[in-house]
Formats: C-alpha cells, sequence, structure tokens
C-alpha cells in the first residue's frame, strides 16, 4: 500500500508541482515550503545571540529598545527575499509563518525572548490590508508565537496614517513621514510588560522607531524588536 501511496503521490507532484519557495526548485518528498537547500543557505545573522549588533545599533540615541535582532540579511537575489517576496506579493502565508517559526526557536532556545510577554506586529494600514488582505508581520508573529509560546496581539497597537512609499527618502524624511502614524488603544495592557515589536524587513528602523516611541509613551514599558530580515544599506 505505501508503494501505491508515494506512487500516487509522485502522479499528483507531477500535475501540481510542489516547488520551494525560495529557489523555485521541486520539493522533495520530506520537504515542505522551503528545500533543504534553502534551509541551510539562509544568510542567517544570528544577531540574537550578540546583543550589541548591527539592529541594536540603528536605534542608538534614537529609541530605547532592550534588544534588537533580525534573523537574516536581505540581499539582493537572496532566497530569504524569494520567499518574503512570496509572503508580500504572492500572498503565500504559510511562508512568513514557517519562517517565523524557525526563527522562534532560534528565539527561544538562546534565551532572547526570555522575561518577554507579549508580542506585537508593526501595524499596516487598513487599506493594505484591504489590499493584501492580511498583516505579513502578523503571520511571522504567529509563526514565533507557535515557537515561543508567546501570546500575539494585534488590538493594542494600530497605525492610524498611511505613509508615502519609503523609497528615494532621506532617514530624516522617512522618520517624518512615519512619526505619530501609530498609536496605542490600551496602555494597561503593555503597562509592566515587556513587549516585542515584530516587523519583516527592517531597513533605516524608521518604522520601528516610531512604533516604539508611541508604545514607551505609556510608561513602565520595556521594548524589544526583531524581524525577518535586515536589509544593509
Ligand atoms: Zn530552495
Amino acid at each position: 500500500m505505501d508503494y501505491l501511496t508515494d506512487l500516487w503521490d509522485d502522479f499528483i507532484s507531477l500535475l501540481f508541482p510542489r516547488l520551494c519557495y525560495g529557489c523555485g526548485s521541486h520539493l522533495m518528498r520530506n520537504e515542505n515550503l522551503i528545500c533543504t537547500e534553502c534551509y541551510v543557505l539562509i544568510p542567517r545573522t544570528n544577531y540574537h545571540q550578540v546583543p550589541d549588533n548591527p539592529v541594536a545599533r540603528l536605534f542608538w540615541g534614537r529609541s530605547f529598545i532592550e534588544k534588537a535582532a533580525a534573523f537574516s540579511f536581505y540581499n539582493r537575489g537572496s532566497r530569504i527575499r524569494n520567499m518574503i517576496h512570496n509572503l508580500k506579493y504572492r500572498g503565500i502565508r504559510e511562508v512568513g509563518f514557517e519562517l517565523g517559526r524557525i526563527y522562534g526557536s532560534a528565539l527561544r532556545s538562546s534565551g532572547f525572548t526570555s522575561g518577554i510577554d507579549l508580542i506585537l506586529p508593526v501595524p499596516l494600514h487598513p487599506s493594505k490590508i484591504r489590499k493584501r488582505g492580511f498583516n505579513q508581520s502578523e503571520i511571522i508573529s504567529d509563526g514565533i508565537s507557535a515557537a515561543t509560546g508567546l501570546p500575539v496581539d494585534v488590538t493594542i497597537l494600530i497605525r492610524t496614517g498611511a505613509s508615502d512609499t519609503q523609497t528615494r527618502r532621506s532617514r530624516f524624511d522617512r522618520w517624518t513621514n512615519v512619526e505619530g502614524i501609530f498609536s496605542v488603544l490600551d496602555h494597561e495592557a503593555i503597562r509592566g510588560r515587556h513587549v516585542l515589536l515584530v516587523d519583516d524587513v527592517i531597513t533605516t528602523g524608521s518604522t520601528i522607531e516610531s512604533c516604539a516611541n508611541e508604545l514607551l509613551k505609556t510608561g513602565d514599558v520595556k521594548v524589544s524588536v526583531v524581524a525577518l530580515a535586515y536589509a544593509v544599506y
């Protein structure tokens, strides 16, 4: 029977090939969403093991962030970039969840998440959620939650304004562009707690800075940050 099942699976995969979301190659029977090679070759930063790292340094003098890290480097043509594109622009939520889960288990085993109470995805503007159908940071957060057991909340921190497209803007412009577009609906839910902000890609850190500063206005709140990828300028 196993033989017949395998034969049937092979037949189905001829009709509907399962392709890797990182490199597009055919997946083996034991692989799911991303192939073993892509999994191994993800350019991991391991910043979660180094408190003084380039992502943490982005926020020096800008926002009081406890810990900050990113899973991988976001290089042109890199496999993780393809995976994130599949998540954001082709709506493949499973790949975002899976990457979040992989990163979450690394964060957990390194002790990065110890002391953290709650995950808050960086909110998208409602109009963008309507267009895309989902918030990619929320999908990634759900994956991190599955690996760490930390709860995710999407009601505390919301986005009130849309920012223009951020390309070709200076760092200062970007900052003024996202300042004041987030707001905290429930201060009591975060007071005395340590929250983990989750984003897909960190570039200048302006969006995170704006979120964090809004959260910190509550008082007696600790904010840490992780993203799936760090785009080096
Ligand atoms: Zn692959």
